[in-house]
């Protein structure tokens, strides 16, 4: 894969990726619409451009990393401000967001490119800064097999492991669906341990069980919601994330979008998603999201249960 790369949103996860990209020798343009981000981005030696119409302009290919769906589309759109990624790019452009986004944004994000004669990819992330940092990413795709198969060694540079999901805004759907699996279970392994701990059952006995039975999960022997059960837990760090409840919060807020748009009965992940919100509104936005043990705690004792 040869050609210039455009890399656009430089937060959390958008610098370091564009920075494990430029490590691996590839020739990397970046840009975000704030200033800060880009002086981050120069401290980290990396090539900033004066827009992301200006970095997408002479691209092969075009990454794009923003927070929200909204984001994405205006910026392939463009706007009174600034000119749009898909108008400033040359034809035949590969176009790949990182974002991760409801799929049907994902799906007008293809449209908008296939439109305006570019190929595109959705290719949300799990793995968070930390992976983000060390490379070590999971990437889902949906799209063109031979479109990811020619941005398979860029993905390679960012992270450990790829799956292709199948066509447009699947790699979303599968980010989502593998979310929802993941905040509902988190939520029923706090409720065992406190419903546990009311019984008079010793954590560590319910874990020794649990770990090595049916209910075993890695929402229990990876990221065990009580403190020194598992060492290397969030909740042993002082529920340091991880991955932040606000974050869970957000991607079961796609998936609830999905299943209204689908009609699907899916009242665990609905419920899940009430719950994670609750728990974001307050200081558990910050904290790594098995903190809603804290909530389901505080939650039984405002019943009157000590
Ligand atoms: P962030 O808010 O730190 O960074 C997003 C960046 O995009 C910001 O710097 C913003 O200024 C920039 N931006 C927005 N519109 C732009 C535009 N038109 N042009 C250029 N820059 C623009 O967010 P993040 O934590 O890096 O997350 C990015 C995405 O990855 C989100 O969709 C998030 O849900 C997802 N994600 C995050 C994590 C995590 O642990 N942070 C993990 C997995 C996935």
């Amino acid at each position: 894969m040869t050609g210039r790369i455009a890399f656009l949103g430089l937060g959390h996860m958008g610098l370091p990726m564009a920075a494990n990209l430029a490590a691996a020798g590839h020739d990397v343009r970046v840009f975000d619409v704030v200033p800060a981000a880009r002086d981050a981005a120069r401290e980290r030696g990396l090539a900033v451009a004066e827009s992301g119409a200006d970095a997408a302009a002479g691209a092969a290919v075009v990454f794009t990393m923003f927070p929200e769906g909204a984001h994405v589309l205006s910026a392939y759109r463009g706007d009174d401000a600034a000119v749009g990624l898909l108008a400033a790019a040359a034809s035949g452009t590969l176009f790949v967001d990182c974002s991760t986004i409801a799929v049907d944004d994902a799906r007008a994000a293809h449209a908008l490119a296939e439109a305006a004669g570019h190929r595109s990819l959705d290719a949300p992330v799990s793995g968070g800064v930390v992976g983000a940092e060390n490379g070590t990413l999971a990437f889902m795709v949906g799209g063109a097999a031979s479109d990811l198969d020619e941005v398979r060694p860029l993905l390679e540079a960012m992270g450990a492991r790829i799956v292709h999901c199948g066509g447009a805004g699947l790699g979303q759907a599968a980010k989502m669906c593998n979310n929802m699996i993941l905040g509902v279970s988190q939520i029923v392994v706090a409720e065992a341990f406190v419903l546990g701990e009311r019984l008079g059952l010793a954590p560590e006995a319910l874990y020794d069980v649990a770990a090595h039975a049916s209910g075993q999960c890695w929402a229990l022997t990876v990221n065990c919601p009580v403190p020194d059960i598992v060492p290397t837990s969030p909740a042993s760090h002082d529920y340091r994330p991880g991955f932040a409840g606000a974050l869970m919060a957000k991607d079961l807020g796609l998936a609830e979008r999905a299943i209204a748009e689908t009609g699907v009965e899916a009242r665990m992940g609905l419920l899940a998603r009430e719950i994670y919100k609750a728990f974001a509104s307050g200081p558990g936005a910050g904290q790594d999201f098995s903190g809603v043990i804290h909530s389901i705690r505080s939650e039984s004792a405002a019943r009157g249960v000590s």
